[in-house]
């Protein structure tokens, strides 16, 4: 772990405690042991699993610097990245983790009870039927996801959670630029500008990584998100 405090230190700022090392270990071996049940992640051994999880998740800072939100949706969770990995870092974040699939969202409620996180609701739902629930929608202060759908469906997912004045996040790899680009009518559709892409490079990683951020400037319409699966289907 030694690696991982330093890298996250010298790329993103970050400063972990020893006490947060000790959550960290804790999430890496009980992902390692649910992985050998269930298909949780296709990332398996520890060394990809603190660059390719755990830094690249910290790398979401980037996007907030010295202002953390204080409520962050994390939405096709999986097994809790980036959202689990940041409660880590940010104790204080009131956060909801969202995956359509029960082993996963179980797998994050096991994590939240066996790292004694606060403030951290676990909800298995469809993104799209959230966003009509009057409890989520336009709730957060940001709405972030990583590796859950391009950006024009994605932005369907996740704007109608974001308060107005708040942020949607992307996490996204080589294809950024380009989904940016043709997801600019959905993202107007919805209540959001595009604000930049943030470049990320992780040690030993090839690709080159973005933080897309989208803000949202204007309340979401009524009919979005459309019923679960449309989104994917006829995106905007
Ligand atoms: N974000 C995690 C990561 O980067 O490790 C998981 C990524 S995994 C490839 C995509 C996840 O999104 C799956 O767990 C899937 O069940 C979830 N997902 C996809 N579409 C969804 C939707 N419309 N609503 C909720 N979850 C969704």
């Amino acid at each position: 772990m030694e690696k991982l405090v330093r890298e996250a230190q010298e790329l993103f700022n970050v400063h972990i405690t020893g006490r947060q090392v000790m959550s960290l270990i804790t999430y890496e071996k009980e992902l390692l042991a649910w992985n050998q049940k269930f298909n949780l992640t296709a990332i398996r051994d520890s060394e990809s699993i603190r660059t390719k999880h755990f830094l690249d998740s910290f790398s979401c800072v980037l996007a907030w610097q010295a202002n953390p939100p204080a409520s962050l949706i994390d939405v096709g969770t999986g097994a809790g990245f980036p959202g689990l990995a940041l409660k880590i870092l940010y104790p204080n974040l009131k956060l909801a983790l969202v995956d359509s699939v029960g082993k996963k969202a179980m797998f994050c409620q096991h994590i939240v009870s066996a790292l004694g996180l606060n403030d951290v609701s676990v909800i298995q739902a469809r993104a799209e039927d959230l966003g009509h629930n009057k409890n989520h929608r336009e709730a957060y202060d940001w709405a972030v996801a990583r590796a859950v759908a391009n950006l024009n469906v994605l932005s369907e997912y996740l704007l109608p959670l974001v308060k107005v004045g708040g942020t949607a996040l992307a996490q996204k790899g080589e294809t950024a630029r380009a989904e940016a680009k043709s997801a600019g009518k959905a993202i107007k559709l919805l209540g959001g500008k595009l604000r930049e892409l943030i470049p990320v490079k992780l040690p030993d990683v090839e690709d080159d990584r973005y933080l897309v951020l989208v803000d949202k400037v204007a309340a979401t319409p009524e009919k979005y998100p459309r019923k679960a699966g449309i989104p994917a289907k006829q995106a905007l």
